[in-house]
């Protein structure tokens, strides 16, 4: 196997496939992703991309509005590169082969219509299209079943990472410049939209190699995901809302003005599931209009038993997007150095402390090409040159219930503690535990080796902490951080 490439990118979803296929105009680049490719956020993206292309916008509107949803905790030169590049990577995009409506449309947050889709599933035609050229384009390697475990860090330099290939060897890579793209941790909670992959490994393995990390007490919380048994859980997208949709309790009685912002919502639905169930009803709606303009919602929870167009569908808040992360400058810079991060995983300082709808999938487009260029002219040399590679031995106990008994645990206490409404006790409390469970699995890994599923709880126990840490050190409420 080649250990060495020019670029290293984890991550194939909007962020990591962007970047490699920029990068790919430079040098070989090696993707590296932990299940099948298309398993990832972007692939459930369902609303679109906002970018400022109408003759009747402003680009002082769109950064307005991301400031005002942010709460002003933005980083503004970050959200002015974020609006001024969105019609560049909007048209990067269709080059690619994402066949965009012409038509935008209005989401909350939103003064004008900007949101652009394909259908009503946008990611997984955009994953779908970056996928295929990234197979057609002979510089890069995809490799699939390969989880990073870690930075390779000599002299406070990123030389390369270490990965857990097909669950039973480890092997090392190196490069000029290894990019983090590992999106999301939602599934640090226990009701989250995030697939199964967002572990939150890359905020794991960044804070594992010394690298800042900041922002990482907003979570966004959706308000409105299809009550399930297990997570992920479907999302029923904010356009439900805009089309009319109403929530209610057990009783059919409305209790919120279901267009207030996300958090708002999700607060006050959080609340009343103290008292009773909560449901999403459109039965009061047209039902040719409902399937007309939201056809794979509706045939998605058809599957499920629920006709949209007449049932009440039990609905929950869930952990849907992490506002901060690894902190990057406009260049996706790390404060490691040759250490890059994109997409979710990345605090550019564009959400602030609250993200504004359909931003993320524009960030990652944006940032991981103006990342690309970037490491095209300043990061020339691979440092080390031989990869090590380990058979381990694994302890087949550690594939079963141990590890996951103590995710569920993790995502339990996230979810009480941590969650929606914060406390300060409760966090001091919920930090006690993640250090225990963190050093209890750090005895199991010590004991019997690694394998996928532990190093994935292991990141949870990682991200729990940091998140907990700094909700600690944010005493007053601010965006999507609410504490009592
Ligand atoms: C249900 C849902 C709906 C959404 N709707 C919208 C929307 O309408 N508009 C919008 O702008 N945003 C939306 N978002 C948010 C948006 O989809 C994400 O922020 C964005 O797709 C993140 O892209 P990404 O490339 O950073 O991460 P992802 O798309 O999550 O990709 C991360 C990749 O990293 C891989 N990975 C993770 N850890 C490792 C590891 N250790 N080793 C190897 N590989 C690893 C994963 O397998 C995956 O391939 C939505 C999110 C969800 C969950």
């Amino acid at each position: 196997m080649k250990n060495n490439f020019d670029y290293i990118v984890v991550g194939s979803g909007i962020a990591g496939l962007t970047t490699a296929l920029t990068l790919s105009n430079f040098g070989r680049v090696a993707v590296f992703t932990k299940k099948n490719p298309s398993d990832s956020s972007t692939n459930l993206a369902q609303g679109g991309m906002a970018a400022m292309l109408g003759k009747n916008d402003r680009v002082e509107w769109h950064i307005e509005d991301t400031l005002k949803a942010g709460d002003f905790h933005n980083k503004k030169s970050a959200v002015s590169f974020l609006v001024k590049n969105s019609l560049e990577a909007h048209h990067w995009l269709k080059k690619q082969g994402v066949l965009f409506d012409t038509k935008p449309s209005l989401e909350a947050g939103h003064r004008i219509s900007r949101i652009f889709h394909t259908t009503d599933f946008t990611g997984q035609d955009i994953e779908k299209t970056l996928l295929k050229k990234v197979s057609e384009n002979k510089k890069i390697n995809i490799f699939k079943d390969s989880l990073a475990v870690d930075l390779i860090v000599k002299n406070d330099s990123c030389d390369g990472i270490s990965v857990l290939i097909d669950d039973n060897k480890i092997v090392s890579f190196f490069s000029k410049a290894v990019i983090l793209a590992t999106g999301g941790s939602g599934q640090v909670y226990l009701w989250t939209t995030n697939p199964t992959v967002a572990t939150g490994d890359g905020i794991a393995i960044a804070v594992r190699a010394g690298a800042k990390v900041s922002d990482l007490e907003f979570v966004q919380f959706h308000p409105t995901a299809f009550k399930n048994k297990t997570s992920p859980l479907f999302l029923l997208s904010e356009r439900l809302r805009g089309e009319g949709a109403k929530l209610v309790d057990k009783n059919g009685k409305q209790f919120v003005n279901e267009l207030l912002p996300r958090d708002v919502v999700a607060r006050a639905v959080f609340k009343k599931q103290k008292t009773s169930e909560v449901y999403l009803t459109m039965a009061h709606l047209d039902k040719k209009d409902i399937i007309k303009k939201l056809p794979n919602i509706y045939k998605a929870l058809k599957k499920q038993g629920y006709d949209l167009t007449k049932d009440s569908v039990p609905i929950t808040p869930a952990a849907h997007y992490q506002c901060g992360g690894i902190t990057t400058d406009l260049d996706g810079k790390t404060s490691v150095k040759d250490l890059f991060a994109v997409g979710e995983v990345a605090a550019t300082g564009v959400h602030g402390a609250n993200r504004l709808a359909s931003n993320s999938l524009l960030e990652a487009v944006v940032f991981g090409r103006r990342a690309s260029s970037y490491i095209k002219t300043h990061c020339l040399v691979i440092s080390s040159k031989e990869g090590i590679q380990t058979n381990y031995r694994l302890d087949p106990r550690l594939r079963g219930d141990d590890t996951q008994k103590i995710k569920i645990k993790i995502q339990k206490t996230m979810w009480e503690k941590v969650g929606i409404v914060r406390k300060k006790n409760e966090l001091l409390e919920a930090l006690r535990t993640f250090k225990s469970i963190k050093k209890q699995l750090e005895i199991i890994k010590e004991k019997n080796g690694i394998s996928l599923q532990l190093i994935e709880v292991l990141n949870l126990s990682e991200v729990a902490i940091a998140i907990t840490q700094a909700a600690l050190n944010r005493p007053k409420s601010l965006g999507v951080h609410y504490i009592t």
